[in-house]
């Protein structure tokens, strides 16, 4: 009999899927490289990447005592990093409470509730120094007796959790042939965690760097932008998180919101593939970064690994409904020019 004796036990190890048809590589570049390969976080029995750091960091405040029998977990969440805490939560026993935006879609707070926590949504129109931020909101809450906070900006257990299985994962699955990694930026965790440990794997065979591009959307901190709203969930920051390590991206990629949707589809409709907008921004930028090398050596050479974080489950009623898209201005098959901010 094969079977696991806790869920948990089912996260990580998700496969690599190569993408093909949304590429649109010139003819001729077919076989060769650049290969794009989508890491497939839906997976995850949360159905997010978020589930590896909510194991890790829930495991290291048990032992270092800052969690205790009974206690309740509080933390501003835009929903995964709350399944991925909620679902360990109750394996282990805690209460949780979570905070998050109003832009959050009421499915992914509906997702939370469903696992038993309490949600409490925050307008997100107000600065991170509001008392009704967020950020605020969740420090009054998790300052009550017995209550933990795991605050992923700010954890080193959310960039290790990345450093520990994910980046392992993609260098053994792509047999350390992997030359580009790309991925969306949110706490930076992912970025970090995974792009350490990948460039240390490359400096350790002494051969080439693996190079790390961040995905962000327009508006970002990351690409420049001074923190103005943007409509894609999970990524892109108003402050600069201490989980996001400035040493490791080598270039980002700022995505607009009109190119992260419209991609987003089109992964659903020519890839089968159903992801969440933040997957889309990434796909976009992994796709920019293929055509740039494509019919060079260097690109004939080049296995690009673009990290997908969830499913487009949670957003069937915005990314996926033409309505919602109409009321912003996207066309549901649109396509205008991103590009790219700059080297950091
Ligand atoms: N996409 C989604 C949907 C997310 O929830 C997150 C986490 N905020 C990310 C991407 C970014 O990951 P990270 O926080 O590790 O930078």
């Amino acid at each position: 009999m094969q079977y696991v004796n806790s869920l948990l036990d089912l996260i990580g190890n998700t496969p690599l899927l190569r993408l093909s048809r949304t590429l649109d590589l010139p003819e001729g570049s077919g076989d060769g490289g650049p290969l794009v390969l989508a890491k497939i976080e839906y997976l995850n029995p949360g159905g997010s990447v978020k589930d590896r750091i909510a194991t890790r960091m829930i495991e290291a405040a048990e032992a270092s005592g800052e969690l205790k029998p009974g206690g309740t977990i509080v933390e501003p969440t835009s929903g995964n990093t709350g399944v991925g805490l909620a679902m360990v939560a109750q394996a282990k026993g805690y209460h949780c409470i979570f905070v998050c935006p109003d832009k959050v879609s009421e499915d992914k707070r509906n997702v939370l509730k469903a696992y038993g926590a309490e949600v409490v949504v925050c307008p997100t129109a107000v600065a991170p120094e509001h008392p009704d931020s967020y950020y605020n909101v969740s420090d009054r809450l998790s300052s009550q007796p017995g209550a933990w906070k795991p605050d992923q900006y700010s954890n080193p257990n959310n960039p290790r959790s990345h450093y520990e299985t994910t980046g392992p994962e993609i260098w053994e699955q792509t047999d350390g042939k992997i030359t580009h990694f790309v991925c969306g930026v949110g706490t930076g965790g992912t970025i970090s965690g995974i792009g350490r440990y990948l460039k240390e794997r490359a400096a350790e065979r002494g051969g080439p760097d693996v190079k790390v591009i961040g995905a962000d959307p327009a508006g970002s901190v990351y690409s420049g932008g001074s923190g103005r709203p943007y409509l894609v969930e999970g990524v892109g920051e108003d402050f600069w998180p201490e989980c996001y390590d400035r040493d490791i991206a080598d270039r980002i990629i700022e995505v607009s919101d009109a190119d992260s949707f419209a991609f987003t589809r089109r992964l659903a409709r020519e890839e089968a593939l159903l992801v969440g907008g933040s997957s889309g921004m990434a796909a976009y930028a992994a796709k920019q970064l293929a055509a740039e090398l494509a019919g060079t050596p260097e690109g004939d050479a080049a296995v690009i690994v673009v990290l997908l974080p969830d499913s487009g489950r949670g957003y069937l009623t915005k990314v996926f409904n033409d309505e919602w898209l109409a009321q912003y201005g996207f066309a549901s098959g649109h396509e205008t020019a991103s590009q790219t901010v700059g080297e950091v």
